[in-house]
């Protein structure tokens, strides 16, 4: 029987069935556009209501202060370089951390060509951003701090309360990257004292091209598109009904069973980690070993090329990530990794292992085996381990 395990959740996930259901109805029959002012659209524009409400009881918002985009890169694309250009009159300071998304990472590059200054927050070992750094890089000119919730290669959570705290108290704006962190901890907007907070739906088990960016309501940004009024005159564009829909579903589905699902990944990745620890030698793990999301797992192996391994576990029908998805395909060394001064040596031998809420310790020992017997082979033909067994 052809096997088929997928440990990338933190690329993506596959769409649950609950949300599938929801989602039909809106490619044939509720297929109205909602700025129509006649039934269908009608329709179609309570069901994207309905999702707006789903998602901003989720997190705690309010509808209103709750946009709909095409993806968690979009938000945050927005949130950087919209709040920041409303904000220039205030300053032209952006705090963001080392170990950001590319689309946070980008973003600040992109205002840095436009005459911002950025500060990109060094993190320690476990991938964390100290406050006391950021309170030093902090000044009259800083009108934007962002530290995302959850890393997505190596699964660390940052303190976003306290950071918030921080920026607020020196004026600044706050805003979290919680793309990896939704559906794994409780995201209340109001408790973690954030202005504005990037979700995507296809990591929590929704469709692929649809966001949110929450904006607290009273923080001025720049609109991201014009055109139309849709998103409040702020993100025009015809609204996709079905994406909204499946997303507002998969939010509050992931809210529900939350609890569960953390318990069962974190059985199974606790599980994954025991065996690599009894199975392979040279083996380290990335990221903070509590203070994390449970779904995902960074591993170096000694004296190999993950890329090799990856490929070698593809034909045996496992698929798992250099890093993340996005930076996957050009394989440059992962700058998260760098950040926290991960040896150089293992720089190229780390992989990510992302756990769906299916995932089952049978599965595991299929991927321990065939992994165990992978890094077997590789090490077998690596003048590395050659050479370090010699000098032994
Ligand atoms: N932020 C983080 C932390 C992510 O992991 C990702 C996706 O990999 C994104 C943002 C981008 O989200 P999207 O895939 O919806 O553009």
């Amino acid at each position: 029987m052809e096997k088929k395990i997928f440990l990338d959740s933190a690329a993506t996930t596959y769409l649950n069935a609950e949300v599938l259901q929801e989602m039909l109805p809106t490619f044939d029959t509720v297929y109205g556009n909602p700025s129509s002012l006649h039934n269908f659209g009608r329709q179609a524009s309570n069901l994207v209501d309905n999702a707006r409400d789903q998602i901003a009881k989720a997190i705690n918002a309010f509808s209103s202060e709750l946009y709909f985009t095409s993806s968690g890169t979009e938000a945050n694309n927005w949130a950087i370089k919209g709040l920041a250009n409303a904000n220039k009159d205030k300053g032209n300071h952006i705090i963001t951390s080392q170990i950001e998304h590319s689309s946070v990472m980008e973003s600040c590059r992109y205002l840095e060509g436009q005459g911002f200054k950025v500060t990109y927050l060094p993190v320690d070992k476990y991938g964390v951003v100290s406050l006391a750094k950021l309170m030093h890089h902090l000044n009259k000119d800083t009108i934007l701090v962002s530290i995302m919730t959850a890393n997505n290669e190596v699964g660390t959570i940052q303190h976003i309360n306290a950071i918030a705290k921080t920026a607020k108290r020196h004026g600044a704006l706050f805003h979290t990257d919680a793309v990896q962190a939704a559906g794994s901890i409780k995201l209340n907007v109001h408790e973690l004292d954030v202005d504005a907070l990037t979700l995507s739906a296809h990591k929590i088990y929704g469709p692929k091209g649809v966001g949110a960016l929450y904006l607290k309501k009273g923080v001025a940004i720049e609109n991201m598109f014009h055109g139309g009024y849709q998103e409040s005159a702020k993100r025009a564009g015809t609204t996709n009904v079905p994406g909204i829909v499946g997303f507002g579903r998969a939010m509050q589905i992931a809210l529900r069973d939350m609890k569960a699902n953390n318990e069962k990944i974190k059985a199974v990745k606790d599980y994954f980690i025991k065996k690599v620890k009894s199975n392979i030698d040279g083996v380290h793990f990335n990221g903070h070993p509590m203070q994390k999301v449970p779904h995902i797992v960074s591993v170096s192996f000694d004296y190999i090329e993950a890329e090799a391994i990856m490929m070698m576990l593809d034909l045996e029908g496992i698929a798992v990530s250099l890093g993340s998805a996005c930076t996957a395909g050009s394989i440059k060394q992962s700058y998260v990794l760098k950040a926290m001064g991960v040896d150089k040596d293992h720089l190229n031998s780390t992989l990510r292992f992302s756990f769906l809420k299916s995932t089952t310790k049978h599965q595991i020992d299929y991927v321990i085996e065939k992994l165990t017997q992978t890094v077997e082979k590789l090490r077998d033909l690596s003048p590395l381990t050659k050479k370090t067994k010699r000098s032994k």
